[in-house]
C-alpha cells in the first residue's frame, strides 16, 4: 500500500498517529517546514535531519517556474534532487498564484498568470498541476484549488467553493490516470547506478524479516532494506538522525548519502504511487465550510486539508471555520490545515483535531530576527542582548542553544552574518518541532488537556 494513516491514541479531540509514505514514517501530529524551492532556506539537509525533521513541504509553483518540472523530474523526483530521501508535501501550486503572481486570470479551465520572477506567461489547470506534482514526485501531493481571498461575500465564496469542488474531481481523475508516472524508479543519473542495473540487481524477496541471519552479501543487503521494526524505537531513532543502517552482524555502518539517494529506487516497492489530497474551502462561512467539506468527501481522498485560512482573516475566525469543517472530515484520515500558525495556536489546531500543519512562520521570523522561546517571543537585535550571556532558550535542547550566546547572536544579526539566519533558523525549527513531540507525547499519555492549561493563550493576531 502506498499510502496509510494509522491513529495510534487520542485526547479529546486530538490525535497522535503515523503516515506511512513510500518515503518513510511520519509522526503526527507534524508540523511540517516549508522549503519553498527545494530548501528551507538556509539549513543543509543534515541539520533538518538532526533536528529529527521528518517531513518538508515544497511548493510547486516555485518548483514549476525554477528549475522545471522536466528537470526535477529526469533528476529521479524532488527528493533525489536536494538529496532528502524522506517523505515530502507539495502543495498545487494555487496558493502562490494567487497570492504572488501578477495578472492572474481565473476560467473555469484554470488560471493563467504571469511569473514574479521574469513575468513570463504561464497556465495551470487541475491537470497540469497534478501533472507537475506527479513530475516533482512528493509523497503527498494536493488537489488544485482557488484560495478564496479574504474578504470575499457570500456569493463569491459560494462560487469559488463550487470551482474548487469541480478542480478537485478533475484533479483526481488526472491523478488517477498518470500516477504511474511518478518518477521514483528511474536511476539512470546516478553515479551508483550500476549497482542496481538489471544485470547486477538480484531478484527483489518478499518482506525479509529484520534481523535475519545470512552469510551472503546479498542476503545482508536485503535485511538493510527491510522494513524497520516499529516497536524498536532506539534503533529507529540512531537511524533516523545518524544514517546508520545496522548491519546483520549488529555493527552499524553509515552508507554515504549519495549512495543512500541512489538506493531509494529500490527501496520503494514497484506499483507505489503518490497520495492525493483534497481541499476544503468555503471562505468564512461555517455553513460552505461543512458543505465543501461533506463534498470534497464525497469525491473521495485518502486525506484532507483545510486550505484557505490565514489569508488575513481574525484568528478567531480561523479557530471557528476549523471547527465548521472538522467533523465533516472521516476520523480515520489525516487533516491537514494549510499555512498555520505560531507556536501557541498550533497546539490549539491539534486540540480541535488536527493532524498536519506547515507555515512559513518560524523560518521567515528567525531571518528577521524573531524567535520562539519557551519564555514567550524574543527580538535578538534588541540591544538588551548586547552582553547577554545566556542561551537562547534555557529549555531548549538544540545546538543553537546548547553553544551560542544571545550576545554572540545579536552581533551575527546586528554584522547582517550569514550565520545570524542559519542558526536562528535552527533554533526556532527546533521549537516548533520540540512544541510537537511533546503534543504527541501529552495525547499519548493522556495529559493533553493538562499541557494545553500549560500555554499561554494563543494570540489572536500574527506577530
Ligand atoms: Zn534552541
Amino acid at each position: 500500500m502506498s499510502f496509510r494513516f494509522q491513529i495510534e491514541a487520542t485526547d479529546g479531540l486530538a490525535r497522535a498517529g503515523r503516515l506511512y509514505t513510500p518515503h518513510g514514517e511520519v509522526e503526527t501530529p507534524v508540523f511540517m517546514p516549508v522549503g519553498t524551492v527545494g530548501t528551507v532556506k538556509g539549513v543543509p539537509q543534515h541539520t533538518l535531519e538532526e533536528l529529527g525533521v521528518q517531513i518538508l513541504l515544497n511548493n510547486t509553483y516555485h518548483l514549476y517556474l525554477r528549475p522545471g518540472v522536466e528537470t526535477v523530474r529526469q533528476l529521479g523526483g524532488v527528493q533525489k534532487f536536494m538529496a532528502w530521501d524522506r517523505p515530502i508535501l507539495t502543495d498545487s501550486g494555487g496558493f502562490q498564484v494567487f497570492s504572488l503572481s501578477d495578472l492572474r486570470k481565473v476560467t473555469e479551465e484554470g488560471v493563467s498568470f504571469r511569473s514574479h520572477l521574469d513575468g513570463s506567461l504561464h497556465f495551470f489547470s487541475p491537470e497540469n498541476a497534478i501533472a507537475a506534482e506527479i513530475g516533482l514526485g512528493a509523497d503527498i501531493i494536493m488537489a488544485f484549488d482557488e484560495c478564496t481571498e479574504y474578504p470575499a461575500d457570500r456569493a463569491r465564496a459560494q462560487a469559488s467553493m463550487e470551482m474548487t469542488l469541480r478542480w478537485a474531481q478533475r484533479s483526481k481523475e488526472y491523478f488517477e490516470a498518470h500516477k504511474e508516472e511518478v518518477p521514483w524508479f528511474e536511476d539512470r543519473h546516478s553515479p551508483f547506478a550500476m549497482r542496481h542495473s538489471p544485470e547486477t540487481t538480484p531478484p527483489r524477496q518478499t518482506k525479509p524479516e529484520w534481523g535475519a541471519q545470512g552469510s551472503g552479501v546479498e542476503e545482508e543487503k536485503q535485511v538493510l532494506r527491510s522494513p524497520r521494526r516499529p516497536q524498536d524505537d532506539n534503533i529507529d531513532l540512531r537511524m533516523e538522525l545518524s544514517g546508520e543502517e545496522r548491519m546483520a552482524n549488529g555493527e552499524w555502518r553509515t552508507t554515504p548519502p549519495r549512495q543512500r539517494m541512489a538506493e531509494w529506487g529500490t527501496r520503494i516497492e514497484p506499483g507505489q504511487t503518490q497520495a492525493l489530497f483534497g481541499i476544503v474551502q468555503g471562505g468564512t462561512y461555517p455553513d460552505l465550510r461543512r458543505e465543501s467539506a461533506e463534498r470534497t468527501v464525497e469525491i473521495g481522498f485518502p486525506g484532507y486539508a483545510i486550505g484557505g485560512l490565514s489569508v488575513g482573516e481574525p484568528r478567531a475566525m480561523t479557530y471557528e471555520m476549523v471547527n465548521a469543517a472538522m467533523p465533516h472530515l472521516p476520523a480515520d484520515k489525516p487533516r491537514y490545515l494549510m499555512g498555520v500558525g505560531t507556536p501557541e495556536e498550533i497546539v490549539q489546531y491539534v486540540a480541535q483535531g488536527v493532524d498536519m500543519m506547515d507555515c512559513v512562520l518560524p523560518t521567515r521570523a528567525a531571518r528577521h530576527g524573531l524567535l520562539f522561546t519557551s519564555e514567550g517571543r524574543l527580538t535578538i537585535k534588541n540591544a538588551r542582548y548586547a552582553k547577554d550571556e545566556g542561551p537562547l532558550d534555557p529549555s531548549c535542547n538544540c545546538c543553537v542553544c546548547g553553544r551560542y550566546s544571545r550576545a554572540y547572536l545579536r552581533h551575527l544579526y546586528a554584522s547582517n552574518e550569514l550565520l545570524a539566519q542559519v542558526l536562528n533558523t535552527v533554533h526556532n525549527l527546533a521549537y516548533y518541532l520540540d512544541t510537537m513531540r511533546r503534543v504527541r507525547q501529552a495525547i499519548k499519555a493522556g495529559e493533553f488537556a493538562h499541557f494545553l492549561s500549560d500555554v499561554r493563550p494563543p494570540q489572536l493576531s500574527v506577530p
